[in-house]
């Protein structure tokens, strides 16, 4: 089959989706074609913990204002579609048992505030924290509420008893991501995208520039803007144009539970265990995250602990260790005591998770290629879900050639063509923004 179209997206992860969504309905291109090998979100974007933060220390306030653009864009599209990705406004709790985690808990709460997430409020008593509601995200406060001594347990009295202190970020939460992608698919075909099934296997350049997608199945699209979109396996379709994307992988792997002794409450956010934790007389890294899936509904709990992050090849089905079940439960009971309850149940709970995408600075890549009319859409790393529809927006303005965010330039594949900008990268290292 030979067909044409004004854009070929290939890969319908949260990014594609986002890219198909602002390249047909905001800017207005009728023939978008998205063309997967798989189920649309079926790789990556249902296998995460679907959070979202305003949340994002330095280097700089750049992926503050990118995350936060993208944060009012999930907003606008769940007002305007009753909410079916079930955005809500619970925020993040980062909490510890330790003092100088402690402040500088507080000491990043004042950055980032200065970057504009809003204020930081410190209080003397408990009857001035206001809680967030379990469902819902309107009329909701924005910075950080710092809580202290017994307030923290006060109002979270699932935390360890010796937990010092916590910080609630506000302007964070969770949603559905695959729902979130199937509305902007929707509103993509509404406005006359459409959907293929297929491989891209090949893209046929002439003079330089894109002409035509060839996919496995031997048929093919003539067009002369193609956008790679293909997540963890970015590098093998940029290849496809003889382009070696500066990117590599971490395995990232996640368990769901059955809370069927509600250790934890059903309204509760999405916390964070700052502190390190030593399961089987083994000291692990700080970041225990716990969350409870499916808002006040079921039992279900998300549980996810990083605390091997090594760069390792792309390779579908990944191999997960059969381990890490054990532990995150063993590690998550320091943050909750009555997680203890679940010891040793790590073969009852189901382990997924999926490959972290991403550049040596953990900054997205979107924008032109050095082929003409190729863009990458890519590099989510762990912000995929949350930056999804900022990532859209700026992907479909290079496009079509619109004004662009002045954040656009941070993003842009050429950047590291600055002999500045990667002796920065090198000052930053990898882990940048990455909790
Ligand atoms: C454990 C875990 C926790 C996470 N938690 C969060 C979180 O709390 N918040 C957050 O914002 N993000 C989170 N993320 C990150 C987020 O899930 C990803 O950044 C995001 O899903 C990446 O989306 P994508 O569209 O780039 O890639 P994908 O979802 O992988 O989609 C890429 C698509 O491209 C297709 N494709 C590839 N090659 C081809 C080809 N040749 N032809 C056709 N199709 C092709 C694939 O089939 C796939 O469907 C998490 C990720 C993991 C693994």
């Amino acid at each position: 089959m030979q067909s044409s179209a004004d854009v070929v997206i290939c890969g319908a992860g949260i990014a594609g989706a986002a890219a198909a969504y602002h390249l047909a309905v905001t800017q207005q291109f009728s023939r978008v074609v998205l063309v997967d090998e798989r189920e649309p979100f079926t790789l990556t974007s249902d296998k995460g913990t679907q959070g979202y933060r305003n949340w994002w220390p330095g280097p700089d306030d750049t992926m503050f204002k990118f995350v936060s653009r993208s944060i009012d864009l999930l907003e606008e599209s769940a007002r305007e579609n009753g909410n079916v990705f079930r955005m809500n406004r619970r925020g993040y709790l980062f909490a510890t048992a330790d003092e100088d985690q402690m402040a500088r808990l507080a000491a990043t709460a004042h950055q980032v505030s200065g970057f504009g997430m809003g204020p930081v409020r410190m209080h003397r008593s408990a009857a001035t924290y206001a809680p967030a509601p379990s469902d819902g995200f309107e009329e909701q406060p924005i910075g950080a509420d710092l809580l202290t001594g017994e307030q923290t347990c006060g109002a979270f009295p699932f935390l360890a008893p010796d937990t010092l202190g916590a910080v609630h970020v506000r302007r964070a939460g969770t949603l559905n991501a695959v729902a979130l992608g199937n509305w902007m698919i929707t509103r993509a075909v509404a406005a006359g995208a459409q959907f293929v099934r297929g491989r891209v296997s090949a893209v046929a350049t002439d003079g330089g520039r894109v002409r035509e997608v060839r996919l496995a199945d031997g048929s093919t699209i003539a067009t002369d803007r193609f956008v790679i979109a293909a997540g963890p396996a970015l590098h093998q379709v940029g290849r496809l144009l003889g382009l070696d994307l500066p990117v590599v992988h971490e395995l990232h792997s996640k368990i769901t539970i059955r809370d069927s002794g509600r250790a934890v409450p059903r309204d509760a956010p999405f916390v964070i265990w700052t502190d390190p934790v030593t399961v089987g007389g083994k000291a692990l890294p700080g970041g225990v995250h716990m969350r409870p899936v499916d808002l006040a509904h079921g039992s279900e709990l998300y549980l996810i602990w990083t605390y091997e992050t090594d760069v390792r090849p792309y390779v579908w089905p990944p191999s997960f260790d059969a381990r890490y079940p054990d532990v995150v439960l063993e590690g998550s009971a320091r943050m909750i005591p009555a997680m203890s309850a679940y010891a040793g149940t790590g073969s009852t709970a189901l382990l997924d998770g999926g490959y972290y995408c991403k550049t040596r600075e953990n900054r997205p890549l979107i924008g032109p290629l050095p082929v003409e009319g190729a863009f990458v859409v890519g590099a989510l790393s762990g912000m995929g879900v949350m930056s999804a529809h900022a990532c859209g927006e700026l992907v479909s303005a290079h496009v079509a050639g619109t004004a662009l965010p002045d954040y656009a330039r941070w993003f842009l594949p050429s950047r590291y063509d600055d002999p500045q900008y990667r002796a920065l990268v090198e000052e930053w290292g990898p882990l940048v923004g990455q909790l």
